[in-house]
């Protein structure tokens, strides 16, 4: 059976490098019509929250990721945080110290950071020195009297090469020497991701590792646990490190790190997933865009890459654009009003009318936005009274000599309308045209700047159904005087 497995710890909000190892499993689960379980890994007590916890759910909701078992999705393998697995590990744990593959070890914090020293000293990896791998009866006992809390550790074996038949890295050597013997138990009790993580995957069944590059360097070390206990290895994949713009490592530095970040900029699930899937997987050909879907069918570890992917914000923005212009006006227009509201443009109640309003300016800037929260920068041209001109160059625009009777025509055709209609506006304007002789930019130009008081926008005729009739000659009398 086909098990994978996305394993957050819940240190924070879901990073975008989390959740592009999560919709690899899922989109390889749902290939190969497998199953997806999300696992808490919340060992680290002082860093993990619920708070967090609760943070990776709704971003997994939010991008369209759904698992088939997990902390809120019972199945057969539970529990699924590991803090609820303690007595699953202990089992294992003292199987590991039976068979000698594990020891209690009771060296203090200082005498191990001595020890890291004299090994650095001597130009060697730093790392524990097995003082502990054989104590006599008598020096435990002693070590016990002296209230000294043990850690277990696991005992390394000597020269030998681990290999990790990676399914994106290809293989890849480690040797034992280098590794020293590891806690896998600390002295609270409470096992380390490296054990933990190789009960976990084994008594979950879990047939494909995919995860990140980062820990390409744990997977010796969780190798060496699962020969110790006789089980068998699942198949491993470690996909590259999401690099920013410059190359280096993708932090805060380079902007947005967690994905409800994107989600309160306005980015859309569907073009977050779709930058996401292309973050290390390549298609093949030219199209970039597709539904996640599209990915599924097409999805697979021959076709990611080892190579870091590079956080291109430009393209996130191309897709995002590309899907905002995809997406169907109403439930357009449904994402944009909090982005309103938040601005101050929209009161909390939205009747009727309001929803049209904000539906006729969706309308208008739906072709030039690259994410939602950039609609409240367009709002200028859709409230008040006054027109503020962009530059006076463009002011002057209004001095060229026809540019008078254009406007008394304009403000003549718009009083004869009850209301103001794109396609009544677009007869109106071609009307106009016939009767002055001004045509193409000669027409829509000064109109445009008379206005708005810019050259650029939304098309004219939507533009001025979202004034109404209104607000649009109080603007012409504003330009005119
Ligand atoms: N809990 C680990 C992390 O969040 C996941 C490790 C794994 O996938 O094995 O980095």
């Amino acid at each position: 059976d086909v098990r994978l497995r996305f394993a957050p710890s819940p240190t924070g909000p879901l990073h975008i490098g989390g959740a592009r190892s999560a919709l690899f499993n899922f989109l390889l689960a749902r290939k190969l019509g497998g199953k997806l379980i999300l696992r808490i890994e919340d060992t680290d007590r002082e860093r993990s929250s619920r708070e967090s916890e609760v943070n990776i759910y709704e971003s997994l909701k939010w991008l369209g990721i759904d698992w088939d078992e997990g902390p809120d999705m019972p199945g057969e393998y539970g529990p699924y945080r590991q803090t609820e697995r303690l007595e699953i590990y202990q089992k294992y744990i003292d199987s590991l110290i039976e068979k000698g593959h594990a020891y209690y070890c009771y060296c203090s914090e200082e005498e191990i950071e001595e020890q890291r020293k004299e090994f650095s000293a001597k130009g060697e990896l730093p790392r524990y020195n097995g003082t502990c791998r054989n104590l006599t009866e008598e020096k435990r006992n002693q070590f016990i009297k002296e209230g000294r809390k043990p850690v277990v550790r696991f005992k390394v074996p000597e020269n030998q090469m681990v290999t990790i038949d990676d399914m994106v890295r290809g293989t890849v050597n480690f040797e034992t020497n280098g590794i020293g013997d590891y806690v896998i138990v600390k002295s609270d009790g409470i096992p380390t991701y490296n054990f933990a993580v190789v009960v976990d995957d084994y008594t979950m069944k879990i047939s494909h590792i995919v995860r990140a590059e980062e820990h390409l360097s744990n997977t010796p070390r969780q190798i060496l646990v699962y020969n110790a206990l006789g089980f068998e290895t699942p198949k491993f994949a470690h996909v590259s490190l999401i690099l920013g713009s410059d190359r280096t490592k993708m932090s805060k530095r380079h902007g947005a790190t967690s994905v409800v970040q994107y989600m309160e900029k306005g980015y859309l699930p569907e073009a977050v997933v779709n930058f996401l899937a292309l973050l290390g997987w390549s298609p093949g050909g030219e199209e970039e865009i597709f539904t996640v879907e599209e990915i599924i069918e097409r999805f697979s570890l021959d076709h990611v890459s080892k190579r870091p992917a590079v956080f291109d914000m430009d393209k996130l923005d191309w897709i995002n654009g590309t899907y905002i212009r995809k997406t169907d006006l109403d439930k357009l227009t449904k994402l944009t009003i909090p982005f309103l509201q938040r601005s101050g443009y929209l009161e909390e109640n939205v009747d009727e009318a309001n929803y049209t309003w904000v539906k006729n300016i969706v309308a208008c800037v739906q072709e030039k936005i690259h994410s939602l929260n950039e609609i409240p920068e367009y709002m200028e041209l859709f409230v008040g009274k006054e027109v503020t001109f962009e530059s006076d160059e463009v002011k002057d625009i209004l001095k060229e000599e026809q540019v008078p009777e254009l406007i008394e025509a304009f403000k003549a055709k718009i009083n004869d309308m009850e209301e103001l209609e794109a396609s009544e506006i677009k007869k109106a304007l071609k009307a106009i045209a016939k009767e002055t002789g001004i045509k193409g930019k000669k027409l829509f130009m000064p109109l445009r700047v008379a206005v708005t008081g810019r050259t650029h926008g939304p098309e004219i005729d939507m533009l001025i159904t979202v004034l109404g009739k209104e607000l649009l000659a109080e603007r012409l009398d504003f330009t005119l005087n």
